[in-house]
């Protein structure tokens, strides 16, 4: 064999073993279209590099030298393009959110009751929108129920779980301290979050500004203003199962959802009733519903992630298919730093979420101001009304976001590429159209 032929078979080498493993990985996790493709391709690959070999010598070599040319170019783009930049800016005063003007608490209200006057006398502007989407059937009522009895009933236990636990989410402080370095603490809590079942664990300082200003759900008094004076936030998030969201907007969406939710509740009330029986001060915001401070942000400030244009927590590993956790603590703690892997730029580009949403509900231009954060500001009325029309959560933008793709070797590494790389951003973009397909259909539900 000679040198010019040599070249060329690395190149082919690592092509064909590229695409060989793309295949396997796409045959196990079920993904039809992009078997095809990837084996189509595979196969070309194949011909090709047969084709070439039985070439007469001079234009063999030609052939070879060519291959190998592109695909050092290729990987020298790829390697020395700009890498991604952006960060969550600030550009005003930073304000507090009112959990009252939340969507949830909103559609808590019980029409013409003491509650929904108040609010809709202080909240104008929310009423004719509300009072529309109130005429649609709520989530877990009969004419949705119908539709899938079983799973339906299923994800209405689930949430009856998660409301008889709310009682446990704080308590007294009745033992001594266990005096151990920040640093220690850190690690062990980490751990032990870990060690209940989290898939990641990170730590900041409670920022003020991420704590509602007045309570719109939960045990406590509606409008009873907030004081949270924990000084740290431990923040988790655990993986969602991909099969379950990808029959989006259907009843395994919910049903993971809410899974998702309890697991989370069970790991915050014995993390922040471990951390009191260290004697400090703890408390647990769980889902169903009696969270005091804004989940995404808090799991920015502590490394967990970015968010994007589609409103929310997008993690290295998992992308944006994860749901957060929050214990808050006087603990002494040492906090992470926030993270950039390069969403920002890769939303600027991307807008997957926006072509998929159902309701149309994520915005396609740039980003706007909301209470002094630069971000994509959701519809969230279009994306709850949505909700109550399939009565189920939706999770399409989660679905289709490239970021979410299953957390293995391969999609680990790809994850990698696209934060070092804008170049990589561009051609992984146009990738996970051309294999997954720009509009993802749904699948069918594991069971
Ligand atoms: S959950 Fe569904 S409706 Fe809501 S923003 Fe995402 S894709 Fe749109
Ligand atoms: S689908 Fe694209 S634009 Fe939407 S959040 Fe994911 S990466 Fe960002």
């Amino acid at each position: 064999m000679n040198f010019l032929i040599f070249l060329g078979e690395i190149s082919f080498f690592i092509l064909i073993g590229f695409f060989l493993v793309f295949n396997l990985y796409n045959h196990k996790e079920k993904e039809e279209k992009a078997f095809r493709s990837s084996l189509l391709i595979l196969l070309g690959l194949i011909s090709v590099n047969v084709f070439f070999l039985i070439m007469p010598g001079l234009l063999r070599n030609l052939l070879f030298l060519t291959v190998f040319l592109a695909t050092f170019a290729a990987f020298f783009i790829m390697y020395f393009s700009s890498k991604p930049s952006g960060n969550i800016e600030f550009i005003g005063e930073k304000k507090k959110v009112d959990e009252r003007d939340t969507i949830f608490a909103r559609f808590e209200l019980k029409e013409k009751g003491k509650n929904y006057n108040d609010y809709y006398n202080r909240r104008p502007e929310y009423k004719a929108t509300d009072d529309e989407i109130r005429k649609l059937p709520d989530i877990l009522e009969p004419e949705h129920m119908k539709k899938d009895p079983v799973l339906f009933s299923l994800t209405a236990a689930e949430d009856d779980y998660l409301k008889h636990h709310i009682k446990l989410v704080s308590g007294d402080v009745t033992l001594d301290k266990i005096e151990l370095s920040p640093f220690d603490n850190t690690r062990t809590v980490k751990n032990i979050v870990k060690y209940l079942g989290s898939d990641i664990c990170g730590v900041c300082e409670l920022d003020q500004t991420y704590v509602y200003s007045h309570v719109g759900r939960g045990p406590e008094p509606y409008g009873m203003e907030i004081e949270l004076k924990h000084k740290y936030a431990i923040v988790f998030a655990m993986e969602m199962d991909i099969e379950m969201i990808a029959t989006s907007p259907k009843p395994p969406v919910i049903v993971e959802t809410e899974k998702k939710y309890v697991e989370i509740a069970k790991i915050s009330v014995i993390v922040a009733d471990l951390i009191r029986r260290m004697g400090y001060d703890a408390r647990a915001h769980i889902a169903g519903s009696n969270y005091q401070a804004m989940l995404a942000p808090l799991g920015w400030r502590a490394g967990l992630g970015e968010i994007g244009r589609i409103g929310i927590l997008i993690t290295e590993k998992y992308g944006p298919r994860v749901r957060l956790g929050l214990i808050t603590t006087n603990l002494p703690l040492t906090p992470d730093s926030s993270k950039t892997f390069g969403v920002q730029d890769f939303c600027q580009k991307c807008k997957k979420c926006a072509n998929n949403c159902p309701a149309q509900a994520i915005p396609y231009g740039d980003k706007t101001e909301e209470k002094g954060v630069l971000k994509w500001v959701l519809n969230r009325e279009g994306c709850y009304r949505f909700w109550r029309k399939a009565g189920t959560d939706c999770a399409m933008c989660l679905y289709v976001c490239p970021y979410s793709k299953p957390q293995n070797w391969f999609h680990d590494s790809l994850r990698k590429l696209i934060s070092q790389s804008s170049t990589a951003q561009r051609v992984s973009l146009w990738a996970d159209d051309y294999f997954y397909g720009a509009n993802p259909l749904p699948k069918e539900p594991p069971f």
